[in-house]
């Protein structure tokens, strides 16, 4: 059985923890599912609520428990269960934007070593949607590596390796093909006891092949078969913190197949850090890199330094981030206005009447 080493703990978790120390025990959060959480505790698994207080405090999504995180409990005695009393900070975080009139955060996977970003190389490789998820994967806080899987469809390999490395900036980069269990090896690196991978991409990339391939058995379903039966997704036998024969843990939730950009504003300086470095160059600060005498971005791409898509891209993402974050102000000041008019009544009330 698993103890909590195995499990990921490590001594930052310990540190946190030590408040808890006397009376509770730690545990992590496998799977969630309409507000119950399966846990696995030291050498056992348990089926988990928030406490009242929990719930009371919550001001927001994230502050409930997410897949991935380490919360303090207590068990229930003589049974199965247990209760949830406080979530220990996040090394890292996957979020994403709830659909919806009003942007709210929801978060997916949390504290996760490291993130493999799954690119096919058949007709949908796109370069772009690879620097899209190097922006997240540098927003979450985990070490993204690249994945080029479906290597087996695909004639000029190496290329598109030079090609992906140029902008995943130092992130290494690995073709693979699940299908045909070549170039798995090299993943192993990644993998080793307590340590928690998430995989990121879209749908039909191959995720699922891959951690089969991983997993040594068929414990994801293939797409194929997926759409045929939807059906047990969430029966007993499934988790989406999987724990590894060889050591090492695995995340994979619907809500990280579906990621989309989310306040990623560090991350986007992270993923294009080479062309904020040029556009640092630029004879003027506010520089739109189109006509603008002086701009350093454009004679980069005059001289073949920067690829014009590149830019496009990094201009295109900054837009979306831009509109993203203004819809976020308008919320948090729809949140105050609120709480201001909540407070003005409040306040009407205490005031003495006269009369
Ligand atoms: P997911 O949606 O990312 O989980 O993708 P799946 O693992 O369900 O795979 C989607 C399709 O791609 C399936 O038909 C797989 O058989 C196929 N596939 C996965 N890996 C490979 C590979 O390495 N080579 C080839 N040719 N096909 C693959
Ligand atoms: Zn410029």
């Amino acid at each position: 059985m698993h103890d909590l080493k195995t499990l990921g703990w490590n001594t930052h978790f310990e540190k946190e923890f030590e408040p808890y120390r006397e009376g509770y025990e730690a545990a992590r959060v496998a799977l969630e599912y309409q507000g119950l959480y399966r846990v696995f505790a030291e050498s056992c698994e348990l089926l988990a609520e928030v406490t009242g207080k929990v719930r009371h405090q919550a001001r927001e999504r994230a502050d409930f428990p997410a897949v991935g995180d380490w919360v303090v409990i207590n068990r229930v005695p003589n049974e199965n269960k247990a209760t949830i009393h406080s979530i220990l900070p996040r090394t890292s975080k996957f979020s994403r934007k709830v659909a919806g009139e009003l942007s709210e955060e929801q978060i997916v996977a949390t504290n996760v070593d490291t993130v493999f970003l799954v690119q096919g190389l058949d007709k949908n490789y796109n370069l772009r949607r690879i620097e899209r998820y190097l922006i997240l994967a540098f927003e979450s806080g985990a070490r993204p590596v690249v994945i080029l899987s479906k290597a087996d469809l695909c004639e000029d390999v190496e290329d598109r390796v030079r090609e992906v490395e140029k902008v995943a900036l130092g992130s290494p980069v690995h073709a693979i093909s699940a299908k045909k269990s070549e170039g798995l090896e090299p993943l192993n690196q990644y993998l080793g006891l307590g340590i928690t991978v998430a995989f990121l991409g879209s749908s039909g990339v191959g995720k699922s092949t891959l951690i089969n391939r991983l997993l040594g058995e068929e414990r994801q379903k293939v797409q194929d078969v997926r759409e045929e039966d939807s059906k047990g997704r969430h029966t007993t036998t499934h988790r989406e913190l999987i724990i590894l024969p060889q050591g090492g843990l695995l995340i994979d939730t619907p809500g990280m197949r579906e990621l989309q950009l989310w306040d990623a504003g560090e991350g986007l300086t992270d993923s294009f850090s080479d062309v904020e470095a040029l556009a640092a160059e630029c004879r003027f600060s506010d520089c739109a890199h189109t006509s603008e005498p002086g701009c350093a971005v454009k004679v980069a791409i005059t001289e073949g330094a920067l690829d014009a898509k590149r830019l496009e891209n990094y201009m295109k993402i900054q837009k979306e981030l831009e509109f993203l974050n203004s819809r976020q102000d308008a919320r948090a000041q729809a949140n105050r206005k609120e709480r201001d008019k909540k407070i003005h009544k409040a306040f009407n009330r205490m005031k003495p009447r006269r009369g």
